[in-house]
């Protein structure tokens, strides 16, 4: 038997003792700071990362079972020479195996070992995402929502940075339903939340609010950044979907909360319903409607 062949399992070991790391080190600072699994894509790579543990841990543990196995049978071998010959040489070998062969089956037994925290682990994010998810959509949920805002009121009091929020509804939406039906209702749900989570940035945040209202959080942009970036997304709609959108945008102000903050937006979005709606209105002293000039390639 080649003694190097124990040596295989020892990367898929290495790749087990990092994905661990990876999901303790996540656990760690999820305790630490609520900023952490704040975009639906977050969870998503996390959802993906306990699949992949799963695949690796099942792969290990098959080949160190075999391993397991023919190391002792090996070692018996080896012993039984030993005791029948009587011959020194035969004793430095069992000592020298002996040797070899206990952190291989110690290695064995830690990751054996390994296998149910990982399974743990992988519970613990599935359920972590579930309570996180809206089912119908699979974007962000309230609760999502909820801590997205305290952690951005906690930037904004330590660091003095600022951020905007954009509320998003559906345009007659109970007409579509009662044309096309629910189950189709539904459907231009879960296109419209894909469409918005393909558009914005990692670090924003897409949340299904209510029914038919979506709440993009973006960190870092101000008013007039997150109005361009709403008439943009409103513009998408338009160009991709058979329905349309009006949204209210509004930036965090000094004094605001997570109430008074949504209420500025749900206002502004009020008032692009009430001017005709498909349009995007930031919260501002005018509560202007948000136009951004198609840019005009140049030719020659
Ligand atoms: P407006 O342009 O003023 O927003 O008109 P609207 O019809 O979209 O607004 P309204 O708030 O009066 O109606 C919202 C509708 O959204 C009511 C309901 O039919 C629909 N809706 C809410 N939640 C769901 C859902 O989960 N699935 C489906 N299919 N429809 C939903
Ligand atoms: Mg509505
Ligand atoms: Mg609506």
């Amino acid at each position: 038997m080649d003694i190097w062949a124990l040596q295989i399992p020892i990367p898929l070991a290495l790749a087990v003792v990092a994905a661990l790391g990876y999901l303790f080190g996540r656990r760690t600072r999820f305790s630490n700071n609520n900023l952490l699994f704040r975009s639906q894509r977050e969870l998503r790579r996390a959802q993906l990362v306990a699949g992949e543990l799963e695949k690796i841990v099942c792969t290990v543990q098959k080949k160190l079972g075999k391993h397991h196995a023919s190391i002792s049978r090996f070692k018996e071998r080896v012993e039984q020479l030993g005791t029948e010959r009587q011959e020194t040489a035969w004793e430095d070998l069992e000592r020298e195996v002996e040797v070899i062969l206990k952190p291989t089956l110690q290695l064995a037994n830690q990751i054996a070992g390994a296998h149910d925290e990982i399974r743990r682990q992988s519970a613990n994010l599935m359920a972590f995402t579930e309570v996180r998810t809206d089912p119908l959509t699979g974007v962000n949920n309230r609760r999502v929502l909820n801590d997205t805002l305290d952690a951005q009121f906690a930037l904004t009091t330590r660091y003095g940075t600022r951020f905007s929020l954009a509320m998003f509804d559906i345009d007659h939406f109970k007409k579509i339903n009662d044309k096309e039906g629910h189950v189709f209702g539904d459907r231009m749900l879960q296109d419209l939340a894909k469409l918005f989570d393909e558009c914005v940035r990692e670090t924003d945040v897409v949340v299904r609010y209510g029914g038919e209202e979506f709440v993009v959080v973006m960190p870092q942009t101000d008013l007039q950044g997150a109005g361009i970036f709403a008439e943009r997304l409103r513009a998408e709609v338009e160009r991709r979907m058979a329905l349309t959108v009006s949204g209210g945008v509004a930036e965090s102000l000094d004094g605001d909360t997570k109430d008074s903050l949504i209420a500025r937006a749900d206002n502004a979005l009020y008032d692009a319903k009430a001017a005709g709606r498909n349009r995007i209105f930031r919260d501002d002293d005018e509560h202007a409607e948000v136009v951004v000039e198609e840019e005009t390639g140049t030719t020659g």
